[in-house]
């Protein structure tokens, strides 16, 4: 690196100028000072004071007395000169030091993250700009080291739930080889009931994948959500009876208007109410409740289920996370509808949240979406 350009002596360089110009500017006064002093007062006044004193006398006087002040403020000038350049060299190397060390210490510790060692801080020096640097950065490298444990999990959770479906897959072809099963159509279609799973997992990872990527590209219009909900109960309708639940819509007779993406809205519905339907039992009752506030309309999902403790509940909209994993997964679950959910929600600017009285008390989801400015189309019951 080129001399000048090094901070070190950037900063001696400007204590140097600085003893220069003062040197320059004391001497130049100090030059004015004599000749006003002595040529337009001194002379006069040593005439005046002196009435046999010739004129080139005292002009003689004066040039002399000037030519010692001169030399006096030289010497002065010399001496203010050297101390002012030691000073100003010491200081500007402790200042130097003070500003490169944490900057050195920041770039080290940037490489050190570089490779991967992510636990990597830096100390805070005692400057308030360089310490707001060094809390920036530790602040950067704690997100970083945040995402990379992120990672890690992710990559674990991934692996944990292909390993179930692969297990089993491997189970039934092991068995039909060596003869445990027969290779008959109960056995083909446990295979593609298995194969089923690893497809919708597959599936749910990349569209896990693509929201928290804010990549899911959003069809934004004016549609009537009374008529979606309807739609998706009709949908789950042979789940509500084969379970013999009764899942009651309560909600306003006109068509309400929102402004989001259909399919997305009849996405996250078919999750939550079919997560409603998974965590009934028998006998149990569902309620979808459409409230029609302002500037949000809300969907309430109400279920006499098994609910949700207290202690679970600020988890539900985790990634790969189920209260109860046997649970879950028998139902074929892979605890990712939620974390979908929430986020196509707030990609459509509305909000979802659960609540839960605790286990054995159904749970409650809401979910809110932008209203479109008024109700449309023709009267409706729901
Ligand atoms: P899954 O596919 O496992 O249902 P979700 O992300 O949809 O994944 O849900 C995550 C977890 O939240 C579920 O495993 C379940 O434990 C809990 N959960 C979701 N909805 C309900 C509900 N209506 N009642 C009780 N628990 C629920």
């Amino acid at each position: 690196m080129k001399f000048w350009r090094q901070l070190r002596w950037r900063i001696l360089a400007t204590q140097i100028v600085v003893v220069i110009v003062g040197v320059i500017v004391l001497a130049w006064v100090a030059d004015a000072v004599a000749v006003r002093s002595f040529t337009t007062e001194f002379e006069p006044f040593l005439v005046s004071r002196l009435p046999g004193l010739s004129a080139e006398v005292a002009r003689q006087v004066s040039i002399e007395l000037q030519d010692n002040f001169h030399q006096a403020v030289a010497q002065a000038l010399l001496v203010a000169a050297l101390a002012a350049t030691v000073a100003g060299v010491v200081t500007g190397l402790l200042l130097t030091r003070d500003i490169l060390r944490p900057l050195r210490e920041i770039g080290y510790s940037s490489q050190r993250i570089a490779a991967g060692h992510y636990d990597e801080r830096v100390s805070l020096p005692a400057s308030d700009e360089l310490a707001a640097v060094a809390t920036s950065f530790n602040r950067m490298a704690e997100a970083l080291a945040q995402v990379e444990q992120q990672r890690v999990v992710l990559i674990g959770n991934v692996a944990h739930e292909l390993r179930t479906p692969l297990a089993g897959l491997e189970g039934y072809l092991e068995g039909m080889v060596d003869g445990v099963f027969p290779c008959d159509v109960e056995t083909l279609n446990a295979l593609q009931r298995e194969v089923r799973r690893l497809h919708r997992l597959v599936n749910d990872l990349q569209a896990l994948s693509r929201v928290e990527a804010g990549q899911v590209p959003l069809q934004l219009t004016v549609f009537d959500l009374v008529a979606v909900i309807r739609q998706v109960v009709m949908q789950l309708q042979p789940q509500v009876i084969a379970q013999g639940l009764d899942l009651v819509l309560d909600g306003p007779d006109l068509p309400l208007g929102v402004y989001a993406d259909v399919d997305r809205t009849a996405q996250v519905l078919l999750n939550l109410i079919g997560n409603a339907i998974r965590y009934t039992p028998e006998a149990g009752r569902i309620d979808v409740r459409l409230v029609a506030t302002e500037p949000l309309a809300r969907v309430e999902i109400v279920d006499s289920g098994i609910g949700i403790a207290a202690e679970a509940l600020p988890y539900i909209f985790e990634r790969f996370y189920r209260v109860d994993r046997s649970r879950a997964r028998s139902s074929g679950g892979s605890g990712i509808g939620l974390t979908i959910a929430r986020h196509l929600v707030w990609a459509m600017g509305g909000d979802l949240t659960a609540a839960s009285a605790g286990p054995g008390q159904g749970s409650t989801f809401c979910f809110s979406l932008p209203r479109a400015g008024g109700e449309v189309g023709a009267k409706q019951n729901m």
